[in-house]
This record gives structure tokens, sequence and C-alpha cells, in this order.
């Protein structure tokens, strides 16, 4: 489902952010991203979304060579990635109910069909119940499972959860971890990167960056 061929990205000459990567995630696999920040680990996620293009090598994601892609096809590309990255704020203005709506109306949905789906996609990451609430009325963890919730709601076969366990306490990462894993128990893809090793699951697939670099002896 995703395949990575010798890539390697330099932002500039000498910021060599991934170098040589190859590797393999089958549909409906979890696998968590490791490493220590600068590793990389944004930088392999942004590309499977063509958010940045490789400098050499080949990202291919559901047959389709990323570095292909015109702009054009973005949107298509996109519909089938559930993305929970930092840079993607909820919007403070509107309750968490409306954030996770407006995916849904951004493609045309009707307002009663993008309400009713996107009350059950609160419901799946336990937030139902404050669907009236601001963001800013929420702990991290909460924000962090209804920006989940926002990324599932166009029922998407792959999720990039870019560290969503920064700076929460253990027991609400343990419960953005449940969230995205109750989707991978659906069916759907799931990379989750992040820096604290104790954040990784002894049960899922680890993929280790360092230097931008596949760690030796760690499968991938
Ligand atoms: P991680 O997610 O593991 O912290 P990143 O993929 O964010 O790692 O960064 C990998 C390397 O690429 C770092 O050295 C970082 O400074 C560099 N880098 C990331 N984004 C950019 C950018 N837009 N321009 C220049 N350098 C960047
Ligand atoms: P509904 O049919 O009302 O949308 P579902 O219980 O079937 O209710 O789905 C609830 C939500 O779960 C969906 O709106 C969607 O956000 C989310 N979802 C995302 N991916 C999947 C998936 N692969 N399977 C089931 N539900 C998913």
């Amino acid at each position: 489902m995703i395949e990575f061929q010798n890539v390697s990205k330099a932002y500039s000459p000498d910021a060599m952010a991934l170098r040589d990567v190859s590797l393999t995630v089958a549909k409906g696999e979890l696998v968590f991203l490791a490493g220590p920040s600068g590793a990389g680990k944004s930088t392999l996620l942004k590309m499977i979304a063509a958010m940045e293009r490789p400098s050499a090598g080949k990202v291919i994601v559901n047959g389709q060579d990323i570095g292909l892609i015109k702009r054009a096809g973005l949107p298509f590309l996109r519909r089938n990635l559930g993305l929970i990255f930092q840079q993607q704020r909820l919007l403070t203005d509107r309750s968490i109910l409306a954030n996770v709506m407006l995916p849904l109306l951004v493609t045309g949905a009707p307002r009663a069909q993008a309400e009713q789906r996107a009350r059950a996609a609160l419901d799946k990451v336990g937030l139902l119940e404050r669907a009236q609430a601001a963001p800013l009325a929420l702990s991290g963890g909460e924000q962090q499972r209804v920006a989940i919730a926002r990324a599932i709601v166009n029922r998407p076969q792959i999720i990039l959860a870019d560290e969503p366990t920064a700076n929460l306490d253990r027991a609400s990462a343990n419960q953005v971890l449940d969230a995205l894993k109750a989707f991978h128990s659906v069916g759907v893809t799931c990379l989750i990167s992040s820096h604290d090793e104790q954040m990784l699951d002894a049960a899922a697939r680890v993929i280790h960056l360092n230097h931008g670099q596949l760690v030796v002896g760690a499968t991938a």
C-alpha cells in the first residue's frame, strides 16, 4: 500500500533529511516510526501525503508514484489519507462538532449527513458528549482525539499521525493511541511517529530512523 524505494530528501545540499530509505507498509498494518527529534520522521510522513517530494527515489502510495502526481491530483490522493499533523490546529471559533464536520462539508456532503457522520466519528474517539464544546475547553489529549475524529471522518484507508502524543501525559497519550488503534482494528493502515520510546507499542511493528536513515537491524 505504501512503498519507499531508495528515497532521499535534501531540503538543501547540506541538509539531508532522509537517506536512501526503502520500506514497504502493507494494507492494514500498524507501524510506529521511531527516532530522535530531527531523524526525518515528519519528512517521511509528509512524503506519503505529497507535502514534500523526494529528491531521489520513489514513493508509491496505492500504486501511484507520488512524484508524478500533478497539483490537480492531490485532492484525490489526500481523500484516502487521514492526516494528524501538528500544524493542523483545530479552529477555535467553532465547536468540535463543527470542526469534525468541516472535511465532509468541503467535499460537498449535505449538512445533515455531515453532522451524523461527525457525531459517529466523535463517538468513536469517546467525545460525543462534548460535541458542542469549544476546542480550547478541552484538554490537550481530548483536542488530539478531536483531530483524529476530523482525520477519519472521510473514512480514509491510511492514517498518518505525526507525534500525536507529544506534550501529553501518559494517560492522555494512551487514550490517543487507543483511539488510533481502534481504527487500525477495523482495517485502516496506520503510521504513527514518536520520539518517545516509551510510547512505542511492543506488539506493533516499529521502524527506527536516525539521521535520516533506517536503523540497521530494525525491521523494514
Ligand atoms: P523529525 O520529524 O524526526 O523530528 P524532520 O523530518 O522534521 O524530523 O526533520 C529532519 C531534518 O530535516 C532535520 O534536520 C530538520 O531540521 C530538517 N528539516 C525539516 N524540515 C525542513 C525544511 N522545511 N527545511 C529545511 N530543513 C528541514
Ligand atoms: P456512519 O455510517 O453513520 O458514518 P459508522 O459507525 O459506520 O457510522 O462510522 C462512524 C465513523 O467512523 C465514520 O463517520 C468515519 O468517521 C469513521 N471511520 C473511518 N474509517 C473507518 C473505517 N475504515 N471503518 C469504519 N468507520 C470508519
